[in-house]
């Protein structure tokens, strides 16, 4: 079983020619509402991927947070962690512009609530083979999740920010993309960083888009898994889908490079397609493509 304390958002998304300037109102071609947030988008991929999953976290009492929350029901995320708090839901507003460009506002609303696992929480927590963390919760909650957690600790450190050597001590393995693992060491060099990012946590995962990910551990294994070529259309959530299928398979004990494979091969299924938790493949996708 895989836990997921994290955050749920909804994406609204405006479709335009043109970005308003300030104090401007411009007429838009479409919108979309996307259920989003990194942790309901982990959630969903190890969901999808074929792992009991339960999600930790708060939605509001507006319109969005029963949405979000039979999104993550409908793939099979068990929801009973997900609290209801007064207020808004976590959201993302975004306008995207004829040159492909967004600009981006996100508000935490629920989430920002969130202050730590509770006691049946961290119950089930503790049941499970993998933890996995982001970091669009407030930092003090991840941290007390993380030290409490008796499970090993999968950590995106997204959106990038410090991060405290007590979060750090109770991470297994951590999962930056290229630019997050630079942000953190100070390393251009995706190898280097990985070696930096050994010093601080057991193992390691550097993705790079396209040109796949690095694997290390301190035991000594290094890995260089390459992409699957595909035409992409969208990388949004690439890296959330990629760490949920990676989680899914070292719980069922496949080796290292395999895991890494599977983990591959379900990201480069989902850049295929438009969208976050719309573009992750079902493990009956998974299987068909590794084979
Ligand atoms: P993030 O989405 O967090 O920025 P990356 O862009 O590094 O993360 O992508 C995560 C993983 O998704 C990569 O390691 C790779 O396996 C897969 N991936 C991303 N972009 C592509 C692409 N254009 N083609 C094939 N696979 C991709």
């Amino acid at each position: 079983m895989i836990s997921v304390f994290g955050s749920a958002n909804m994406d609204l998304v405006a479709y335009t020619a043109r970005a308003p300037q300030r104090g401007e109102t411009v007429a838009g071609r479409a919108f979309a509402t996307i259920p989003g947030g990194k942790g309901a988008n982990q959630a969903t991929a190890a969901a999808l991927a074929g792992a009991d999953v339960a999600f930790f976290g708060a939605v509001g009492d507006d319109a969005f947070g029963p949405v979000l929350r039979r999104g993550l029901e409908a793939a099979g995320v068990d929801v009973r962690g997900l609290r209801t708090v007064a207020g808004s839901s976590g959201i993302a507003q975004i306008v995207v512009d004829d040159d492909g460009s967004n600009s981006i506002i996100v508000v935490p609303g629920a989430n920002g609530a969130v202050t730590g696992a509770s006691a049946d929480d961290l119950e089930v927590i503790g049941r499970s083979d993998a933890l996995l963390l982001q970091l669009e919760l407030p930092m003090a909650a991840v941290v007390a999740t993380a030290r409490a957690a008796g499970a090993p600790v999968v950590l995106t450190p997204s959106p990038v920010q410090e991060l405290p050597g007590e979060l750090l001590d109770a991470v297994t393995l951590i999962v930056p993309n290229e630019h997050e693992a630079r942000a953190i060491t100070g390393l251009a060099d995706p190898e280097e960083a990985l070696g930096a990012l050994l010093e601080r946590v057991p193992e390691a995962v550097v993705t790079l888009g396209s040109e796949g990910a690095l694997y290390g551990s301190r035991a000594g294994e290094r890995l260089h898994v390459p992409a699957v070529p595909v035409r992409a259309v969208d990388t949004t959530a690439a890296g959330d889908t990629f760490v949920g299928a990676l989680c899914v398979a070292r719980a069922e004990g496949r080796s290292n490079a395999e895991a890494l494979r599977f983990a591959a091969t379900a990201a480069a299924l989902s850049v295929q397609r438009e969208g976050a938790s719309t573009s992750m493949p079902a493990r009956a996708e998974i299987d068909a493509a590794l084979t």
